[in-house]
């Protein structure tokens, strides 16, 4: 019988775990094929941070890699020498360093071609950058960025997060200028900075934060401005055991978007007549956000992205505790000025960069003049405008095709097959994570991907 080819693109989180869960759920050999550039291969953008500052925004008990084995993280972390001393339920309830659960992969991954070894299962990790992708008579060709031709009979994109977009602004040829870092997930973002002039981050999320301690880290003492479309002031995770069952329990099929915001308005008001605030409330729609947005009509998805994508984004992602009154210290020293507002340009002369924007809360145009910017505004998830082309080709070749809100590839979720552009599932092409944004909305955090790596092995191997 012939062997069969699996082809992996990317190899974070979802690919690795993808590639673990074939590994473990595999009873005849096959051959694994992942391609990954090797510094982000295991980890992916999230766990190859450069900073021991950057941490997870899930607590340890949440965050084990297999769905069947709640406390496997939880495990691995008590069995390192450093932590055996540490109360079990204090570690279960903290959020531990990205880094080190970037080491949790790496060992899930080495114990697992460990396995494949005893079970004939061929690995090969290829450190190298997918350009384009044909379908042929015999299966799928991959082509790297050296030419080479890759032939595999499966192949399951896991391509993850993309840098972000840059702003529109009048003058985007600024976008050449050396003190402007597109890449925040890069430590030359907050490497070596000169002078006392502010910084400016564009964006105010979790990235955000994650920038403002990296700059902290290497030094930075200057001033830190961030604008974003709210402004909105970031939470903390202020109940972490709370749970609240009242909502769900009202929840029905079908439900329009104009009934939920009805039915969580009225749940927040009974919790804040007991002096408690709203995330209770979020965290319990959590496990039904992708079957309400997947019955939501194409119009309500579209309000949703227009109106309520941002507070449903700050209520959604929260930091800890101790993050957030770091941050709350710097806005008090007049360090941190968190501003709403809309980025108009940026113009660079020899010794500064001057920002001009519209600020929402005083309704003028402002300027500020900083030394660098740097661009948290998210991952780009418009894949006919990622600088690497890989998937806008595949889209131009008709193999897959974008959602209608520029969310990600339009997919059977149940089989994880990507549809062409005439509508056909593609039998032996599958994606999973960020890439089904449009369909599931929630689709990008451990909890939701380890369930899909499971889910999607099982399915390729039952074919
Ligand atoms: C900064 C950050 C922090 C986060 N923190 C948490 C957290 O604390 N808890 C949580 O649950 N979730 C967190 N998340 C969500 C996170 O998206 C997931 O947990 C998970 O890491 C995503 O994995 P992924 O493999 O889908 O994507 P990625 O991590 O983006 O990995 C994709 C990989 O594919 C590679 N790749 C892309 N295109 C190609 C190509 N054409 N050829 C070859 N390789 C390619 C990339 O180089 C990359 O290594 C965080 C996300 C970010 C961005």
């Amino acid at each position: 019988m012939k062997v069969q080819k699996i082809g992996i693109i990317g190899g974070g989180f979802a690919g690795t775990m993808t590639a673990v869960q074939l590994i473990h759920q595999s009873r005849i050999p096959c051959e694994i094929i992942i391609i990954n550039e090797k510094e982000t291969f295991n980890k992916g953008i999230a766990y190859n941070t450069y900073s021991q500052r950057h941490i997870l925004n899930v607590v340890t008990a949440k965050m084990s890699a297999y769905p069947d084995k709640p406390d496997h993280f939880l495990e691995w972390v008590m069995g390192k020498k450093e932590f055996r001393k540490h109360d079990k339920t204090l570690i279960a309830n903290s959020f531990l360093p990205r880094k080190l659960y970037g080491e949790y992969l790496s060992t899930i991954w080495n114990d697992s071609v460990s396995i494949a070894e005893s079970k004939s299962i061929s690995i090969k990790v290829i450190d190298g950058f997918v350009t384009d992708l044909d379908l042929s008579e015999n299966g799928i060709n991959l082509w790297l960025r050296n030419d080479t031709k890759i032939e595999i009979d499966k192949c399951i994109i896991a391509t993850g997060n993309h840098i972000p977009r840059n702003p529109k602004i009048k003058n985007s040829e600024f976008y050449a200028n050396k003190n402007y870092f597109q890449n925040p997930w890069d430590i030359e973002s907050v490497k070596d900075m000169k002078g006392n002039l502010p910084i400016l981050i564009v964006g105010n999320g979790l990235t955000m934060v994650d920038t403002v301690l990296g700059l902290l880290e290497q030094g930075f003492k200057g001033g830190i401005f961030s604008i974003s479309p709210n402004g909105f002031n970031i939470l903390p995770h202020r109940h972490n055991g709370l749970k609240y069952s009242k909502l769900t329990d009202e929840l029905t099929e079908n439900l329009s978007l104009y009934d939920l915001v009805k039915l969580v308005n009225k749940h927040r008001k009974i919790l804040r007549k007991l002096g408690i605030s709203a995330e209770p409330i979020i965290d319990s729609l959590r496990p039904h956000t992708q079957r309400i947005w997947k019955n939501l009509s194409e119009n309500e998805k579209n309000i949703f992205m227009s109106r309520l994508r941002h507070l449903w984004g700050v209520a959604r992602h929260r930091i800890p505790l101790h993050t957030h009154d770091k941050l709350q210290q710097l806005r008090i020293e007049g360090k941190l000025h968190i501003k709403s507002g809309r980025i108009i340009d940026f113009k660079d002369s020899d010794e500064y960069i001057m920002v001009e924007y519209h600020d929402k809360k005083e309704g003028r145009v402002n300027q500020i003049n900083v030394s660098r910017i740097i661009n948290c505004t998210g991952p780009e998830t418009d894949l006919m405008s990622l600088e690497k082309k890989f998937l806008k080709n595949c889209i131009v070749k008709g193999i897959i095709k974008q959602d209608n809100l520029n969310l990600g590839i339009i997919t059977n979720t149940e089989t994880f097959e990507v549809i062409n552009r005439t509508g056909k599932s593609q039998t032996n092409l599958f994606t999973l994570g960020s890439n089904l944004k449009g369909e599931l909305w929630e689709s990008t955090a451990v909890n939701e991907l380890r369930d899909q790596a499971e889910k999607l092995a099982e399915k390729i191997l039952a074919h």
